[in-house]
This record gives C-alpha cells, sequence and structure tokens, in this order.
C-alpha cells in the first residue's frame, strides 16, 4: 500500500515537472517569436565590387559646419575611412570612381533610438534606409555579436549597444518581468554594482534607467556609472523628480516625453478636466527645465512622431497600420504575443496602445482629451529645448508600434521639420550629435572619419524630405547603390511575407 502511494506521488511529481517544463519551453518560444528570432532570414543578393578603394566625383560635400554644401568635390575612401577630400582640380590617383554628379554627399544618419530585439533583418532594412548607425536601447548578447560582425564587414550599421534597463520589482514578478521583458531586476545597490560591473566586462556602450528603478537604484546606477565611466541613459524613474537628474550623472534622456511625465508628477496627475491647466504648467516650467539641461549637459532623444501617434493608435489604428510599412516590419513582433496580459504587438487584438473593450463614447472623449494634451505637452517642452539650445538626438523608438525600422527615422526628420526645426538642426540631431555623444568617429565628412555616408538625389537643406532620395549608402566603406538597397529591401520583404502569420491591414 505505502509503495503504491509513494509511486503514484512520484507519478504526480513528474507530470507536473513535464508540465512546467513544456510550458517554459512553449512561453520561451512564443518570446523568441514575438522579439523576431523566428522570422526567416533575409538572404540578399547584393553585387559587391570587392573594392573599398574608390573615389566618389564632382559630389556636393556637406561641409563640416552642416549648413552648406561644398560643391565638385572628391572624396577618396580606402579601407572604409574618409582618406581625403579635394576639389575637382584634384587627381583621385589610380583608383575606380563613381561620379556623383548633380548629388549630395551626407554623413549615415543616427537613429538615437532603436529596439533590435533578435530581430536581425532591421539591419538591412537600417542601411537601406541610409541609417547607418544605431543607439539600441535594450540590447542582449546576441546584439552585441552582431555589432562585432558588422565591424568585420557584416551588412548593418554600427551599433550603440546599451545594456538591458535596470528596474526594481518584488522576487516573484521580478523574475517574470527579467525574463519576458529583458530587464535587469534590482533590489539593492550591490545587486546593481555586481550588474554594472557584468555589463561593462560583456562590453555594452551605456546603462538605462528604466521607469520602473525606484530611488535608490537610481542613485547606485549613477554612481556606478560614473564610476565605471559608462554613461548613464533613458527613462526618468517614476520614482525621481528633476531635481534628482540634476544631481544624477544621467547625460541623456530617450524620450522628449519623459519630462511630460516627470512634470505631470509635480502638477499631481492631470486630468481631460484639468488638461489645459497642465498645459499652462508645462508652459511655465519648460523653459526653467531646458536651461538645467544645458547646464548639466543633458541630451534629450526626440521620438516626437511616437508619441504623437498614441492617440491616432488608440483612436484610428487601422489608418495607422496601414501607412505604416507593415510589409518590411518584422511579423514576429508586429504579431506580438498574447501570452502577457495585455498582448505586447502593433495588429489590432495585440497592439499595445488600443483602448480597453467596450470603453463607451464619453470615455473615449475624455481619453482623446488626455492623449492630445499629452502630445502638446511634449511639443511645448520640444519647442522651449529646441529655442535654449539642448542637444537633441533624432530618435523613433522603432520596432515599438508603429514605427518600422530605417522608415521611421525619415518620418522622425519631417516630424522635427514639422516642429520647427531647420533642415540643418535636423541634419545635425542625426548625424554630428549622435557621433559626438556616441564618440564614434562619424557623422562628419572630414579626413580621418569612417566612411559612413549617404548620396541624395535632392539636397536635404532645402526640405529635409530629400533624406528619402537616396541613390548610394556607403557602409564601413563599401559602397550599395540603388540596385543593392533594392535587393536588401526585397529580401526582407520576402523573408516576412514567408513568415506570417497573421493577414496585415493594406490600403484599399
Ligand atoms: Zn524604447
Amino acid at each position: 500500500m505505502r509503495k503504491w502511494i509513494v509511486r503514484i506521488g512520484l507519478g504526480v511529481v513528474a507530470v507536473m515537472m513535464i508540465g512546467a517544463v513544456s510550458s517554459y519551453l512553449f512561453i520561451d518560444r512564443e518570446l523568441t517569436r514575438m522579439y523576431g528570432g523566428l522570422t526567416e532570414p533575409a538572404n540578399p543578393v547584393v553585387a559587391d565590387a570587392g573594392t573599398r578603394d574608390y573615389a566618389l566625383v564632382n559630389v556636393s560635400v556637406l561641409a563640416p559646419e552642416g549648413d552648406r554644401f561644398l560643391p565638385d568635390r572628391i572624396v577618396v575612401i580606402r579601407d572604409g575611412q574618409i582618406r581625403a577630400i579635394g576639389n575637382t582640380t584634384t587627381s583621385p590617383g589610380e583608383i575606380p570612381t563613381l561620379d556623383g554628379r548633380g548629388m549630395y554627399l551626407v554623413p549615415g544618419f543616427t537613429d538615437s533610438h532603436v529596439h533590435l530585439w533578435e530581430s536581425e533583418n532591421d539591419l538591412l532594412l537600417y542601411v537601406a534606409n541610409g541609417v547607418t548607425q544605431v543607439r539600441d536601447m535594450n540590447s542582449l548578447p546576441v546584439n552585441l555579436r552582431w555589432r562585432d560582425e558588422i565591424e568585420e564587414g557584416r551588412i548593418g550599421p554600427d551599433i550603440f549597444a546599451v545594456a538591458p534597463q535596470f528596474a526594481t520589482f518584488g522576487p516573484m514578478e521580478g523574475a517574470f518581468v527579467g525574463w519576458v521583458q529583458h530587464k535587469t531586476i534590482v533590489r539593492t545597490a550591490d545587486q546593481v554594482d555586481a550588474a554594472v560591473k557584468d555589463y561593462v566586462a560583456e562590453g555594452y556602450d551605456a546603462l538605462k534607467a528604466s521607469s520602473y528603478l525606484d530611488r535608490d537604484g537610481y542613485i547606485a546606477l549613477s554612481a556606478a556609472a560614473a564610476e565605471h565611466n559608462i554613461p548613464l541613459v533613458g527613462h526618468l524613474p517614476m520614482a525621481i523628480g528633476l531635481e534628482d537628474l540634476w544631481a544624477s550623472n544621467q547625460s541623456e534622456v530617450a524620450h522628449v516625453e519623459e519630462f511630460v511625465k516627470a512634470l505631470d508628477r509635480e502638477f499631481g496627475g492631470y486630468s481631460a478636466d484639468t488638461a489645459e491647466d497642465f498645459l499652462a504648467f508645462v508652459r511655465e516650467r519648460s523653459d526653467g527645465v531646458a536651461d538645467r539641461m544645458i547646464a548639466h549637459d543633458i541630451s534629450v532623444t526626440s521620438t516626437l512622431e511616437l508619441v504623437d501617434s498614441f492617440h491616432r493608435q488608440k483612436f484610428d489604428l487601422n489608418t495607422e497600420l496601414t501607412a505604416a510599412k507593415l510589409t518590411y516590419e518584422n511579423p514576429g513582433i508586429s504579431e506580438g504575443t498574447i501570452i502577457t496580459s495585455r498582448g505586447m504587438g502593433w495588429l489590432p487584438q495585440v497592439n499595445i496602445y488600443r483602448w480597453p473593450e467596450g470603453l463607451d463614447a464619453e470615455r473615449q472623449a475624455r481619453s482623446r482629451l488626455y492623449w492630445q494634451a499629452y502630445a502638446e505637452a511634449q511639443h511645448i517642452l520640444f519647442e522651449a529645448f529646441l529655442a535654449r539650445g539642448v542637444p537633441i538626438l533624432a530618435g523613433t523608438d522603432a520596432n515599438v508600434p508603429v514605427r518600422v525600422p530605417g522608415f521611421s527615422l525619415h518620418e522622425e526628420m519631417e516630424a522635427l521639420q514639422a516642429a520647427g526645426m531647420s533642415p540643418a538642426e535636423i541634419l545635425a540631431s542625426a548625424t554630428t550629435l549622435p557621433a559626438k555623444f556616441m564618440a564614434s568617429g562619424t557623422g562628419e565628412i572630414a579626413e580621418g572619419r569612417k566612411a559612413n555616408l549617404v548620396l541624395l538625389r535632392d539636397n536635404p537643406l532645402k526640405d529635409i524630405g530629400a533624406t528619402e532620395s537616396i541613390e548610394m549608402v556607403i557602409v564601413g566603406g563599401r559602397a550599395l547603390d540603388r540596385q543593392d538597397l533594392d535587393a536588401l529591401l526585397d529580401s526582407v520583404r520576402t523573408a516576412n511575407d514567408n513568415s506570417r502569420t497573421v493577414p496585415i491591414p493594406v490600403a484599399e
């Protein structure tokens, strides 16, 4: 009898263990799919001339000041570097030439806020859109590997890898959040120090505060960043105020939106009823915030288009999805998953910004007022930052709905122009300023710089929309012409179509 009880007991335990292991494996695979890791890798056929030594001739080159083009220049590129810039009377020597007559050469663009996750085809989307550098705001070991492979010649943008963002949660929730969202879960200063030490040793380029880091954790993270001489970037945790930011070593804030949230906390939390009062409060505070940013040498990343899209995604998601270049978005990411309570994805059933089901008309109207005020507050802050001269980095939050990698930077640059930035300022926000922030040796067309360049048919100083008229992208010295770039895009579209399990909305 006793023997049977033991046997049945062991049987039950075995079944439970098999159940636990298989649910773990199921969820883990679902997460890999959601982060894009199961999408077929694109396989582009690119004509590679095999040479990295050539000269671009007869081309207009963006001056280092970024405010004008210098006509009829020769740019000599050897071993992935800009070796010489001359006027047309200079002989390029015995190397092949590429004719840039009538065209405009600018530094490759940087998107200062992206999420690569496990979506490797994104590397091709960035290059095809002239984005030769990205700052990945929550890097994983696989992204460090891509970074190294790109340095060795794989086609892709330079990657500035920010370590998984720091957050504070209790043990149970922390284990889940750390697993599902790839966050660094910390509860004590010692845990912060240990994680920072590991990330520095693993070769990450910066540390990131999340919205969910507690105040002690933030202070510890700031101290560890200074100790290891590594930048601290990211969100303003909900547990801190602006005084904590000014006292910290944080050198960048990842969204203009973060200041909307910080001022909302100072205001005491606005609602649809108090939206006008809140906006008046933001107007009153915005210049002072901008001045402190400058005093503490803190940059801000724009992500205007993302935040402007919140109420549009809530109100008219289908129009937003149809307008987005969804054929290029990793279907794993856009299809998301329902294993977390609200879903994580772009499409209607899983869109992270969608309204809860069954919201009545009155609550919809109030929600719309709230989110429109939210977007307006970011514009008030943006205008103050721009007017006072805060360094603004162009960034998009690519792979967050509905920002498609590569394409989203051009949309952001249009949004920056609409918000009052001049084309020269926008080019700086996507080239010289991020290059300086990331010390990447790019961002300027000058001798000794890495040859990450974009050749445009139209003049971007006249209208920033010209950044889309891409004729050639040079990345790590490798020249990809329009045909090559189209091959990159086609290969990603094909891979996505082969991997898609849910149809995407298309224009009527
Ligand atoms: Zn982000």
